[in-house]
């Protein structure tokens, strides 16, 4: 378990954000958002972020102008995407400021200055950050993500266009669902197996295997070659009252943002 004063709430007006302390995090401005002091409607409140979930668009809009203004970014200065629950990772840059780019589940950026931004329920938001290049991603990654090798593109993509091999970069997992609360498909199992072999953390409960995602990307991620590795001591399907968690609500809630911009 993390211990409390790794991972801790910053409070700006309304809204409540979590952020990582250990080095390098508390360098890299990052923040992973609670669904508190929005404007939406149940079952979206109240922060939702995302457009494409059934919220009003004048709400999500606002949403958005505080969300930003929490974490101290102009919307040109963000880069977003529309996720897939791919393995497709992009490198973006000053000239992708404003947008949101179609079907990739992770950026990586080495502008100085420029934040990513992406949205969740569920799903583990991943930063990785080398913060002497520096240079910093984020990954949008489900057990889909997971089996179609998401990390390996990310950890790729550092290594063939930044030069910066696993070695050099640490890995921080924020709020997702655990281990707990995550009762899985036999078929989920056997499309992770090729990639995550024995290193699945599976457990059976109530006759249902239950997966501990953030466990199993901690484990990837060691085992790609990234040796620092922080995980947020959350389940989102336990603490709907702070996340929003698409299984615990079954499918109707809004996202959380996260974000985090390169120093
Ligand atoms: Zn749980």
């Amino acid at each position: 378990m993390t211990p409390p004063t790794m991972w801790e709430a910053v409070r700006s007006g309304e809204i409540v954000f979590y952020r990582f302390r250990p080095p390098p995090w508390a360098a890299i401005p990052h923040g992973f958002l609670t669904r508190r002091g929005g404007v939406s409607l149940p079952p979206f409140a109240s922060l939702n972020l995302s457009r494409s979930v059934g919220d009003r668009p004048e709400a999500v809009e606002e949403n958005m102008r505080r969300a930003l203004a929490a974490a101290g970014l102009r919307p040109e200065e963000t880069v977003t995407a529309w996720l897939v629950h791919g393995n497709t990772v992009a490198v973006v840059g000053w000239d992708d400021g404003g947008r949101a780019l179609p079907g990739v589940d992770g950026l990586v950026t080495a502008a100085r200055g420029l934040a990513l931004w992406l949205r969740f329920a569920d799903c583990l938001p991943i930063l990785l950050a080398d913060p002497d290049l520096p240079a910093v991603g984020l990954l949008h990654v489900g057990w889909r993500g997971l089996a179609a090798g998401i990390l390996e593109a990310a950890l790729a993509i550092f290594e063939s266009r930044l030069g910066r091999a696993p070695s050099r970069l640490h890995a921080a997992i924020g709020p997702g669902i655990g281990g707990c609360c995550y009762a899985i498909r036999s078929d989920v199992i056997e499309a992770l197996r090729p990639r995550l072999g024995k290193d699945l953390p599976l457990h059976r409960r109530d006759g249902a295997w239950h997966l501990d995602l953030p466990e199993a990307a901690r484990r990837h991620l060691h085992r790609l070659g990234v040796p620092s590795v922080t995980v947020a001591p959350v389940c989102t399907a336990c603490h709907v009252e702070d996340w929003f968690s698409h299984r615990a609500e079954n499918g109707r809630t809004g996202r959380f943002g996260v974000w985090i911009r390169n120093p």
